[in-house]
């Protein structure tokens, strides 16, 4: 079959869902035995998102070859199979910067060059790099039609239809039909207003998704049709849902996979849609509940903390647990008085977690929610920054190493058990230069990260520039803390632990970017179940724990391995 291509553009306002959208697309597509694959094109000029501030765009997610994308790849990985690299995600900047460096090389041949053809030329070009081995590619537009910056976008997929034909692209344009409480109605005008947007540039849309908080009726979508030139059969409700994960059954429900499949005129099987059931009947029918402490920097951006917050999601899809996550902002736990709200806020809930992160700000609330997990108990898990910090905290509180920390804060510290990592010190530019993308880790045996990954070497994702420092490691080990990872054929310490508390985990790895909610990553899996453990009371110290006992007709190797998830829904430590 010819790769088909589907076009997925806003209107209206930002934050519509685009993502979620063409993500759940993509979902609906491989339940029916498609290989789809997912691009994002960024509008901004920034080369990648790497070195932009949370606050504005969000997580930045990273890729296994180590690229600094949009969060949006994020959803991709989730929902689908797809494997995201840097071809999956480009910008204006990028797509200047090789228009300019062919330029430069007299590529042009003394031609001038211009938006159109030459920008445009470039966006398909990158278009088309992605689509090799799939059977569909949806390219989400990034940025809301009538912006400036997304016009070499649509011109260039607006001349897409053109180059492959009218059966190979479908363009889907989500929207927003907002309900008007002193009307006491659902408003079709703005959606009205970005269709036209859309067929000025000479874009039809095929479908419309039309975001809105209650089902469009049959009247509404009849006049949205004739208005937009549609028929009523292709506006699609999109109404909103309690999880994300019900986006691709509620898309279902209005038939969106098959009108998809009829335009584009594809033959495929009937979907087997039992996978996101079942996600969802976990997410809804929960039989525990537990909360969990995020103390970090912005906290109060949830989009800032996108992976991680759907890694613990699927950590408690595992249990069908509810997890229940509290935002502290780690500066209201510095100072003498700092400790006693630390101690109160931390004391409501069963689990806690500090998040990776850069700059100085609330790093000693952090570095006191950790002292206080280490001593009363609570499960713990320290991602990057806060395996770093939690390191810091090890030296100055139990090895007795005044003045212990990390090079990142303080440049003349006295004792820099974190440091910045070799190859790191020769570095000059910001944009890319971090230690990026998956490396190997070997897990030492009989460690909590032994138990929890059930392997002996295990791939994750990184995106720091300082270290554990490799000085202080004996130093430390010999007070206590256990190095259960190290990166495969050297000696540079990734994962962390305690001997005697029941669940303290450090990792350099950010082992959120590689959970799905069909398979949720086993250190979320496990660190949720510790936080069940801890609010029914039943959380011991590790050492003290039974092994888990053999079960009939299985090997102890078979137990000792089954915190894997290769199975969709393994939930990893305990559920053996
Ligand atoms: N700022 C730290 C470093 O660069 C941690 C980075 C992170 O948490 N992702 O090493």
């Amino acid at each position: 079959m010819k790769t088909k291509f589907i076009f997925v553009t806003g209107g209206v306002l930002s934050s519509l869902g685009k993502g979620l959208a063409a993500s759940s697309i993509g979902a609906l597509l491989e339940t029916r035995a498609l290989r789809v694959t997912l691009l994002k094109m960024d509008p901004y000029i920034n080369v990648d998102p790497g070195t932009m501030n949370p606050y504005q765009h969000g997580e930045v997610y990273v890729t296994d070859d180590g690229t600094e994308t949009d969060l949006d790849l994020g959803h991709y990985e989730r929902f689908t199979r797809a494997t995201m690299t840097h071809a999956n995600n480009f910008t204006t900047g990028q797509v200047y910067e090789s228009v300019i460096a062919k330029e430069r090389q007299g590529r042009y041949l003394g031609r001038t060059v211009q938006v159109i053809p030459h920008i445009t030329d470039e966006i398909k070009l990158n278009i088309c790099r992605v689509a090799a081995d799939v059977d569909i590619v949806i390219v989400e537009v990034g940025g809301t039609v009538g912006d400036i910056e997304s016009h070499p976008f649509l011109e260039a997929i607006r001349q897409f239809r053109a180059d492959v034909g009218r059966e190979n692209v479908l363009y889907i344009h989500v929207t927003l039909v907002p309900y008007v409480e002193t009307a006491g109605e659902l408003k079709t005008k703005p959606t009205q207003h970005s269709v036209r947007e859309l067929r000025e540039i000479g874009i039809q849309p095929d479908i419309l998704l039309c975001r809105s908080d209650r089902e469009l009726t049959p009247e509404i979508k009849a006049k949205i049709a004739l208005y937009c030139n549609l028929k009523p059969d292709d506006v699609i409700s999109a109404i909103d849902v309690r999880t994300v994960y019900a986006v691709p059954l509620s898309l279902h429900e209005e038939d969106l996979d098959a009108k998809i499949l009829e335009k584009l005129n594809i033959w495929t099987r009937m979907p087997d849609l039992r996978h996101w059931t079942d996600i969802v009947d976990r997410f809804e029918n929960p039989t525990a509940k537990v909360t969990i402490g995020i103390v970090g920097k912005y906290v109060h951006l949830v989009e800032s903390y996108k992976s991680l917050n759907e890694a613990l999601i699927h950590g408690g899809i595992a249990h069908r647990c509810h997890v229940e996550v509290k935002y502290i902002d780690s500066e209201g736990f510095e100072g003498e008085e700092g400790r006693a709200v630390c101690a109160d806020t931390l004391g409501d809930v069963d689990a806690v977690l500090v998040p990776g992160g850069f700059g100085e700000r609330g790093v000693e609330g952090k570095i006191a929610a950790i002292t206080y997990a280490r001593e009363n108990g609570l499960p713990f898990l320290g991602i990057c920054l806060g395996m770093q910090l939690a390191v810091v905290e090890f030296a100055r509180n139990v090895a007795d190493i005044a003045g212990a920390g990390s090079k990142e804060f303080h440049d003349h510290c006295a004792h820099p058990v974190i440091d910045l990592m070799e190859e790191q010190k020769r570095v000059s530019q910001v944009g890319g230069t971090m230690r990026l993308g998956a490396y190997p880790c070997e897990i030492a045996p009989r460690t909590l990260a032994a138990e929890v990954y059930g392997q002996t070497t295990i791939s994750e994702r990184h995106r720091h520039r300082y270290e554990f420092n490799s000085a202080y490691r004996r130093r430390l080990e010999r007070k206590g803390l256990v190095i259960s990872g190290t990166l495969a054929g050297h000696d540079l310490v990734e994962i962390v632990e305690l001997k005697r508390h029941p669940w303290f985990l450090g990792c350099q790895l950010h082992p959120e970017f590689k959970s799905k909610p069909a398979y949720p990553h086993p250190i979320f899996s496990s660190f949720v179940k510790a936080a069940m453990e801890k609010r029914q009371g039943t959380l011991r110290p590790r050492k003290t724990r039974r092994r888990p006992r053999t079960a009939p007709g299985k090997t102890r190797r078979a137990t000792r391995t089954a915190g894997v998830s290769k199975r969709p829904m393994d939930s990893g430590r305990g559920d053996a």
